[in-house]
């Protein structure tokens, strides 16, 4: 348990109706006591005044809600002063509060508290900005069950048979054979590889949801790029114009695809400004193309296709794509031989095949996987990073398990998934890592 007491502003800044300021730790009470001119009672909401020590001013009317440990966020005696939402009694509050004896809080920090006195893993503490900062109702599913633990459950039980193992181990190199009665090594070990093989299958699906899909639209000038932007966004964002290439505006908005949220990032203004040179706009195309992990190809299906269509074609290599054949209310001239698969024929004027667009947006990314709110998925690249590592030396201690190999070869693969897995749960972390983690924060988190 920690000796300081920390105080933060917990709410956005800007107006509101209500803002609230949060105290964690041994003094929280004592502090808000000096302060408040009401009895704070556990649990209970109290309605008073925030009153100057100093001067006697009454500084805001509030309620104030005391929570004692260790049944709290943090597990510490925790205060929250519900003020009037605006910066400068928020402001004054905290800066009571820190007068009177608390420290303000780091980034994360009631977080962080809550994860070093045990009431979360690490893995749960990055669920609450998962939670935070989810872009669609299902991403926030998913954050939610990552708070609740899911994930860290199901890593929990593959340690502990891991465990279970290596401490066999040990006693198989500690004492003599005939002491140590032989147990079946290879099938707990199988057991593990298979958990984080389902795990890691469906990581991208879950970093899809938590992240967002960065999907870049391209095609050369007048294809309909910035038409099926806007039939996307269904809002006029991106100027369309009938001049090929005048659209400036960058765009990047976040949309909704059957709770997907797909991030597009518009290539406006940089494939198909007219004064651009072609070069210059296929350069531009590149370099978007590189940023996204998902491409809508448009090739306008009423034209033969171009040297430029070509060109872009061939810079999407290794990127998954899904090609729209748009203006499918023209009559049909575009050869569609070299063009890559998936196809989706759209008119992005009047709106003809966009929920097939939208299903096959989908599918491509997701590749037909859906989620499902009972199973453990894996949301954070971090996560799957490890998890990686973890698969990869459990089977290489399966390996040599099967192998015969000696006892000591089997338990350092063993430690080393263990170590692996227990920087996902915060078993086994450095001061570094949880500095790194918990920087992108907010203060008052
Ligand atoms: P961009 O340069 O690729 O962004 O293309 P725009 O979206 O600005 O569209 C260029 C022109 O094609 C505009 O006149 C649009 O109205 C027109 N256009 C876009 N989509 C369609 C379509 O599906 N059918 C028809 N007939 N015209 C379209």
């Amino acid at each position: 348990m920690y000796k300081d007491t920390i105080a933060a502003i917990s709410t956005p800044v800007g107006e509101g109706g209500i803002g609230i300021v949060r105290l964690s730790g041994p003094k929280a009470r004592a502090i808000a006591g000096k302060l408040f001119d009401h009895k704070l009672s556990d649990r209970r909401l109290v309605y008073g005044h925030i009153i100057d020590p100093e001067s006697g001013d009454v500084v805001d009317e509030v309620l104030t809600a005391y929570m004692k440990a260790p049944n709290t966020y943090t597990r510490e005696d925790v205060v929250e002063i519900n003020s009037h939402g605006g910066a400068v009694p928020l402001q004054r509050v905290l800066e009571l509060a820190l007068s009177s004896g608390a420290r303000l809080a780091n980034p994360g920090e009631f977080t962080l508290r809550a994860f070093l006195n045990g009431r979360i893993d690490l893995a749960q503490a990055e669920s609450v900005l998962d939670v935070i900062r989810a872009k669609t109702e299902a991403s926030l599913r998913l954050a939610v069950s990552g708070l609740k633990g899911r994930l860290s459950g199901e890593l929990k039980q593959v340690r502990s048979e891991l465990m279970d193992v290596l401490a066999y181990l040990t006693a198989r190199i500690d004492f003599p054979e005939d002491e140590v009665e032989a147990q079946d090594v290879e099938s707990p070990l199988e057991q593990c590889r298979q958990t984080l093989d389902r795990l890691i299958a469906d990581a991208d699906t879950g970093i899809a949801y938590r992240q967002g899909v960065r999907t870049a639209i391209v095609g050369r000038p007048n294809v309909g790029k910035s038409s099926l932007l806007n039939l996307l966004l269904r809002e006029d964002r991106a100027i369309v114009t009938e001049v090929p290439g005048t659209t400036r505006d960058t765009v990047e908005e976040v949309v909704n695809i059957k709770g997907v949220p797909f991030v597009l990032i518009d290539t406006a203004g940089i494939v198909h400004s007219k004064d651009v040179v072609e070069s210059l706009g296929i350069e531009r195309s590149r370099r978007a193309i590189e940023m996204a992990d998902f491409v809508l190809l448009v090739i306008d299906r009423s034209e033969q296709l171009t040297h430029y269509d070509e060109e872009i074609i061939d810079l999407l290599a290794d990127k998954t794509v899904l090609t729209v054949a748009n203006k499918a209310d023209l009559p049909h001239k575009a050869k569609m031989d070299g063009i890559s698969r998936p196809v989706v024929t759209i008119s992005a004027l009047s709106g003809d095949g966009l929920h097939e667009l939208e299903d096959m947006m989908v599918e491509a990314v997701l590749g037909g996987k859906v989620i499902s709110s009972d199973a453990a998925l894996v949301t954070n690249p971090r996560h799957k990073v490890l998890l990686k590592k973890a698969y990869d030396s459990v089977s290489q201690a399966l390996k040599s398990a099967r192998e015969g190999m000696p006892e000591d070869f089997i338990s350092i693969d063993i430690t080393a998934t263990l170590n692996a897995l227990g920087e996902i749960t915060g078993d086994t972390v450095t001061e570094e890592l949880l500095e790194t983690i918990f920087s992108s924060f907010c203060i008052g988190k």
